[in-house]
């Protein structure tokens, strides 16, 4: 498919921004309390930070592709606090390097571009806020849709490298058939991502890449001599990257009972980050993953992610017999 333009200095530009909100997070992480992070309406964890990096991003996106479409995960809404509101236009202003007005703020976190466009960006400023507070792993994470296909993907994991070698400290970019790359965030230095090796699939040790609440048993029907599981405990969508530098095997997801069908942005830029790297994701049943639903993918149930298609093919079933009846 052709994609649709995004110059070199754009693109570097986006490089930039990942570093640079990466960095702000980071700091943020380090001082957090009941000032900086609260709970939203659906009971799930947000802060400063969340909401700087969406203001950021998007300030960006307005003017790099201005009125192209933006799915993004915060609303103004979780901002009525005007004391919490005055410490993300601190954090805004230090970036941009001027004054920003409250009213600014507002309307970036809410700049949704032009319902209209025929590329789509997907944005979650930090993917796994529950582990960012508690000082886990957690990502910023970009994506682009285009003809319902993910085309671009930045994904960034924050933290000092030794927090999960060859995942920690990067930020993951890749481009539909255009491979991808690994940047050291510190530096800037970019590498080119092979395919990971092939694991030996017999006598093969597995990583399964989880977080803990949603870890699946390996399935009763999976022959012990023949495989070994190990647990690789990661949070949020840096299990792709896990997965696609050969840290970690395969990574699957229940569906949630709780919040419904998984958010688009928490896949996106992982699942193209895989494919890119010779892996393969699909919903728990085997099904392709639908981005044409809109912001959940609705059409899906559960995540089967695997490093190598050989690995999915032998276990995506089993895992799915496995969990069938919620399925
Ligand atoms: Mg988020």
């Amino acid at each position: 498919m052709n994609l649709r333009t995004l110059s070199t200095s754009h693109q570097e530009q986006l490089v930039q921004l990942m570093r640079d909100v990466s960095a702000m997070t980071l700091r943020v992480q380090q001082d957090l309390g009941r000032k900086t992070a609260w709970r939203k309406k659906d009971h799930s964890f947000v802060t400063i930070a969340d909401l700087a990096g969406q203001v950021l991003i998007l300030h960006t996106l307005a003017e790099v592709v201005p009125g192209e479409r933006i799915y993004a995960e915060e609303e103004a809404t979780s901002l009525k606090n005007t004391r919490r509101l005055g410490l993300v236009r601190e954090l805004v202003e230090d970036q941009l390097q001027r004054t920003v007005s409250i009213g600014e703020v507002v309307d970036l976190i809410g700049y949704r571009g032009d319902m209209d466009s025929d590329r789509t960006w997907l944005l979650d400023p930090i993917d796994g806020t529950k582990g960012f507070i508690r000082t886990g792993h957690y990502a910023v994470t970009l994506a682009t849709l285009e003809q319902d296909q993910v085309t671009r993907g930045w994904l960034a994991v924050p933290g000092p490298k030794e927090k999960a070698p060859d995942v920690s400290g990067y930020l993951f970019a890749s481009q539909r058939d255009g491979g991808a790359k690994k940047i050291d965030l510190a530096t800037g230095t970019a590498s080119a991502l092979p395919a990971p090796a092939d694991l030996p699939l017999h006598g093969g040790e597995v990583k399964i890449a989880v977080t803990k609440a949603h870890y699946i048993d390996l399935p009763p029907t999976v022959d012990p001599s023949q495989w070994k599981a190990e647990p690789y405990a990661i949070d949020s969508i840096a299990k792709y990257a896990a997965l696609a530098v050969g840290a970690a095997h395969i990574y699957p997801r229940k569906p949630s009972r709780w919040t419904g069908p998984f958010y688009c942005w928490d896949h996106a830029a992982g699942v193209l980050l895989l494919r890119e790297t010779g892996g393969v994701a699909t919903d728990l049943a085997g099904k392709p993953l639908d981005w044409s639903a809109g912001v959940r993918l609705t059409n899906n149930r559960g995540i089967f992610a695997a490093s190598h298609p050989d690995l999915h093919e032998q276990l995506q079933p089993l895992f799915a017999d496995h969990v069938r009846d919620i399925l």
